[in-house]
Protein backbone atom coordinates (compact mmCIF):
# COMPACT_ATOMS: atom_id res chain seq x y z
CA UNK A 1 0.00 0.00 0.00
CA UNK A 2 0.96 2.91 -1.14
CA UNK A 3 1.67 6.85 0.43
CA UNK A 4 -1.55 7.74 -1.10
CA UNK A 5 -3.66 5.12 0.10
CA UNK A 6 -2.56 5.85 3.57
CA UNK A 7 -3.70 8.60 2.57
CA UNK A 8 -6.91 8.27 1.91
CA UNK A 9 -7.94 5.85 4.99
CA UNK A 10 -6.88 8.38 7.01
CA UNK A 11 -8.61 11.16 5.81
CA UNK A 12 -11.63 8.23 5.89
CA UNK A 13 -10.89 7.47 9.54
CA UNK A 14 -11.14 11.13 10.48
CA UNK A 15 -13.94 11.82 8.54
CA UNK A 16 -15.58 9.23 10.76
CA UNK A 17 -13.92 10.08 13.83
CA UNK A 18 -15.86 13.65 13.32
CA UNK A 19 -18.97 12.42 12.79
CA UNK A 20 -18.83 10.05 15.90
CA UNK A 21 -18.16 12.72 17.65
CA UNK A 22 -20.80 14.82 16.06
CA UNK A 23 -23.29 12.70 17.00
CA UNK A 24 -22.52 12.25 20.57
CA UNK A 25 -22.25 16.15 21.06
CA UNK A 26 -18.55 16.43 21.64
CA UNK A 27 -15.88 17.98 19.32
CA UNK A 28 -13.93 16.30 16.83
CA UNK A 29 -10.50 17.73 18.50
CA UNK A 30 -11.27 16.02 21.90
CA UNK A 31 -10.45 12.64 20.06
CA UNK A 32 -6.58 12.19 19.61
CA UNK A 33 -6.01 9.04 17.36
CA UNK A 34 -3.45 6.88 17.60
CA UNK A 35 -2.33 5.30 14.46
CA UNK A 36 -0.72 1.79 15.72
CA UNK A 37 2.25 0.56 13.64
CA UNK A 38 3.04 -2.97 14.59
CA UNK A 39 4.66 -5.40 11.82
CA UNK A 40 3.88 -1.62 9.37
CA UNK A 41 7.27 -1.28 7.92
CA UNK A 42 9.44 2.30 8.61
CA UNK A 43 8.50 3.51 5.43
CA UNK A 44 4.56 3.38 5.44
CA UNK A 45 5.21 4.67 9.13
CA UNK A 46 6.98 7.57 7.64
CA UNK A 47 3.69 8.34 4.79
CA UNK A 48 1.63 8.35 7.32
CA UNK A 49 3.54 10.77 9.09
CA UNK A 50 3.75 13.15 6.34
CA UNK A 51 -0.20 12.81 5.76
CA UNK A 52 -0.26 14.72 9.36
CA UNK A 53 -0.26 11.70 12.04
CA UNK A 54 0.80 13.19 15.36
CA UNK A 55 0.88 10.18 17.80
CA UNK A 56 1.85 6.70 16.92
CA UNK A 57 1.05 3.39 19.18
CA UNK A 58 3.57 0.13 18.78
CA UNK A 59 3.05 -2.71 20.72
CA UNK A 60 6.63 -3.90 20.78
CA UNK A 61 9.84 -1.87 21.90
CA UNK A 62 12.37 -3.18 19.21
CA UNK A 63 9.77 -2.46 16.64
CA UNK A 64 9.40 1.37 18.25
CA UNK A 65 13.37 2.53 17.86
CA UNK A 66 13.61 1.76 13.52
CA UNK A 67 9.85 3.48 13.51
CA UNK A 68 11.08 6.74 15.06
CA UNK A 69 14.36 6.84 13.22
CA UNK A 70 12.67 6.41 9.67
CA UNK A 71 10.27 9.44 10.87
CA UNK A 72 12.70 12.48 10.12
CA UNK A 73 10.37 14.49 11.88
CA UNK A 74 9.20 14.26 15.88
CA UNK A 75 5.80 12.48 16.58
CA UNK A 76 4.86 11.24 19.60
CA UNK A 77 5.04 7.41 20.56
CA UNK A 78 2.94 5.39 22.91
CA UNK A 79 3.94 2.15 23.85
CA UNK A 80 0.45 0.04 24.05
CA UNK A 81 1.59 -3.46 24.04
CA UNK A 82 2.26 -5.62 27.21
CA UNK A 83 5.05 -4.03 29.10
CA UNK A 84 7.77 -6.28 30.54
CA UNK A 85 9.45 -4.78 33.59
CA UNK A 86 13.12 -5.76 32.00
CA UNK A 87 11.83 -3.52 29.19
CA UNK A 88 11.17 -0.80 31.27
CA UNK A 89 14.24 1.65 30.80
CA UNK A 90 14.01 1.51 26.42
CA UNK A 91 10.51 1.94 26.89
CA UNK A 92 11.57 4.92 29.30
CA UNK A 93 13.78 5.85 26.35
CA UNK A 94 11.53 5.19 23.10
CA UNK A 95 7.94 6.00 24.32
CA UNK A 96 6.26 9.76 25.47
CA UNK A 97 3.67 7.65 26.69
CA UNK A 98 3.14 3.83 28.17
CA UNK A 99 -0.62 3.05 27.97
CA UNK A 100 -0.49 -0.25 28.92
CA UNK A 101 0.66 -0.04 33.15
CA UNK A 102 -1.11 -2.78 34.97
CA UNK A 103 1.03 -3.76 37.78
CA UNK A 104 3.03 -2.24 40.57
CA UNK A 105 6.17 -3.41 39.74
CA UNK A 106 5.79 -1.63 36.14
CA UNK A 107 5.17 0.90 37.65
CA UNK A 108 7.95 1.61 40.04
CA UNK A 109 10.63 0.31 37.31
CA UNK A 110 9.01 2.75 34.67
CA UNK A 111 9.22 5.47 37.54
CA UNK A 112 13.01 4.73 38.49
CA UNK A 113 13.98 4.71 34.88
CA UNK A 114 12.59 8.28 33.82
CA UNK A 115 14.06 9.60 37.06
CA UNK A 116 17.36 8.37 35.42
CA UNK A 117 17.11 10.30 32.58
CA UNK A 118 15.02 13.11 34.03
CA UNK A 119 11.94 12.21 31.98
CA UNK A 120 8.67 12.61 32.69
CA UNK A 121 6.74 9.41 31.56
CA UNK A 122 2.77 9.96 30.89
CA UNK A 123 0.87 6.80 31.63
CA UNK A 124 -2.56 5.00 31.33
CA UNK A 125 -3.88 2.36 33.75
CA UNK A 126 -4.95 -0.23 31.68
CA UNK A 127 -7.72 -2.14 32.76
CA UNK A 128 -9.11 -6.04 32.21
CA UNK A 129 -13.09 -5.55 32.18
CA UNK A 130 -13.71 -8.67 30.88
CA UNK A 131 -11.56 -10.96 33.31
CA UNK A 132 -10.42 -12.53 30.52
CA UNK A 133 -7.42 -14.16 31.59
CA UNK A 134 -5.46 -14.33 28.60
CA UNK A 135 -5.53 -10.42 28.39
CA UNK A 136 -3.71 -8.20 30.23
CA UNK A 137 -4.95 -5.07 32.44
CA UNK A 138 -5.22 -4.67 36.15
CA UNK A 139 -8.38 -6.11 37.56
CA UNK A 140 -11.18 -2.79 37.80
CA UNK A 141 -10.95 -2.82 41.40
CA UNK A 142 -6.97 -2.49 41.41
CA UNK A 143 -6.99 0.74 39.45
CA UNK A 144 -7.32 3.14 42.14
CA UNK A 145 -4.39 1.43 44.01
CA UNK A 146 -2.12 1.67 41.02
CA UNK A 147 -3.30 5.21 40.71
CA UNK A 148 -2.17 6.35 43.66
CA UNK A 149 0.93 4.64 43.78
CA UNK A 150 1.39 6.13 39.95
CA UNK A 151 0.39 10.09 41.70
CA UNK A 152 3.32 9.30 44.03
CA UNK A 153 6.54 8.65 41.67
CA UNK A 154 7.65 11.86 40.46
CA UNK A 155 8.64 11.08 37.14
CA UNK A 156 5.06 9.55 36.14
CA UNK A 157 2.08 11.37 35.10
CA UNK A 158 -1.17 9.12 35.12
CA UNK A 159 -3.61 11.08 32.12
CA UNK A 160 -6.40 8.16 32.28
CA UNK A 161 -7.54 5.05 31.82
CA UNK A 162 -7.30 2.36 28.80
CA UNK A 163 -8.75 -1.35 27.89
CA UNK A 164 -9.18 -3.77 25.26
CA UNK A 165 -12.75 -5.72 25.63
CA UNK A 166 -12.93 -8.84 23.88
CA UNK A 167 -13.11 -9.10 20.23
CA UNK A 168 -15.90 -9.33 18.57
CA UNK A 169 -17.28 -8.93 15.32
CA UNK A 170 -20.18 -6.77 16.02
CA UNK A 171 -18.69 -3.08 17.34
CA UNK A 172 -22.41 -2.62 19.11
CA UNK A 173 -21.30 -5.74 21.56
CA UNK A 174 -18.03 -3.76 22.59
CA UNK A 175 -20.06 -0.89 23.97
CA UNK A 176 -20.93 -2.39 27.35
CA UNK A 177 -16.93 -2.10 27.96
CA UNK A 178 -16.51 1.25 26.81
CA UNK A 179 -19.53 2.66 28.88
CA UNK A 180 -17.86 0.64 31.87
CA UNK A 181 -14.36 2.12 31.17
CA UNK A 182 -15.91 5.63 31.46
CA UNK A 183 -18.43 4.58 34.30
CA UNK A 184 -15.00 3.31 36.31
CA UNK A 185 -12.86 6.76 35.57
CA UNK A 186 -16.00 9.01 37.24
CA UNK A 187 -16.18 6.70 39.87
CA UNK A 188 -12.61 6.99 40.62
CA UNK A 189 -12.53 10.88 39.70
CA UNK A 190 -13.67 12.19 43.75
CA UNK A 191 -11.22 9.20 44.91
CA UNK A 192 -7.72 9.87 43.20
CA UNK A 193 -5.54 12.59 44.88
CA UNK A 194 -5.51 16.09 43.81
CA UNK A 195 -3.52 16.88 40.51
CA UNK A 196 -4.22 13.63 39.29
CA UNK A 197 -5.60 14.09 35.49
CA UNK A 198 -7.72 10.88 34.64
CA UNK A 199 -9.24 13.02 31.45
CA UNK A 200 -7.96 10.14 29.03
CA UNK A 201 -9.65 7.12 28.14
CA UNK A 202 -7.84 5.25 25.50
CA UNK A 203 -10.60 2.50 23.77
CA UNK A 204 -11.50 1.91 20.37
CA UNK A 205 -10.40 0.11 17.56
CA UNK A 206 -10.49 -0.39 13.94
CA UNK A 207 -13.63 -2.36 14.41
CA UNK A 208 -15.18 -0.36 17.29
CA UNK A 209 -13.74 3.28 17.58
CA UNK A 210 -17.16 5.01 16.43
CA UNK A 211 -18.68 3.17 19.53
CA UNK A 212 -15.85 4.23 21.84
CA UNK A 213 -16.08 7.46 21.10
CA UNK A 214 -19.55 7.96 21.47
CA UNK A 215 -19.16 6.26 24.84
CA UNK A 216 -16.48 8.87 25.58
CA UNK A 217 -13.21 7.87 24.51
CA UNK A 218 -10.43 10.68 23.81
CA UNK A 219 -8.10 8.48 22.19
CA UNK A 220 -8.69 5.64 19.46
CA UNK A 221 -5.71 3.18 18.46
CA UNK A 222 -6.09 2.33 14.96
CA UNK A 223 -4.39 0.47 12.85
CA UNK A 224 -5.90 -1.82 9.87
CA UNK A 225 -8.12 0.83 9.20
CA UNK A 226 -5.07 3.17 8.02
CA UNK A 227 -2.65 1.00 7.08
CA UNK A 228 -4.52 -2.09 5.83
CA UNK A 229 -4.66 -5.77 7.04
CA UNK A 230 -1.79 -7.24 8.88
CA UNK A 231 0.66 -9.93 6.85
C1 LIG B 1 -3.26 -3.84 17.20
C2 LIG B 1 -3.82 -2.99 18.23
C3 LIG B 1 -4.70 -1.93 17.92
C4 LIG B 1 -5.15 -1.62 16.51
O1 LIG B 1 -5.98 -2.63 16.02
P1 LIG B 1 -6.68 -2.47 14.58
O2 LIG B 1 -7.83 -3.41 14.67
O3 LIG B 1 -5.69 -2.84 13.55
O4 LIG B 1 -7.12 -1.06 14.44
C5 LIG B 1 -5.15 -1.14 18.96
N1 LIG B 1 -4.79 -1.36 20.24
C6 LIG B 1 -3.96 -2.35 20.58
C7 LIG B 1 -3.59 -2.54 22.01
C8 LIG B 1 -3.46 -3.20 19.60
O5 LIG B 1 -2.65 -4.20 19.96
Amino acid sequence: MGGGEIRENLQWVRERISRAAVRSGRRPEEIRLVAVTKTVDPQRVAQAAEAGVEIFGENYVQEARAKKEALGRTACWHMIGHLQSNKARIAVDLFDAVETVDREKVLLELDRHARQVEKVLSILIQVNLSGEPTKSGAERGRALELIQRAAACANLRCQGLMTIPPFYDEPEKARPFFAALRELRDGLRPLVPSGVGLDALSMGMSGDFEVAIEEGATHVRIGTAIFGKRG
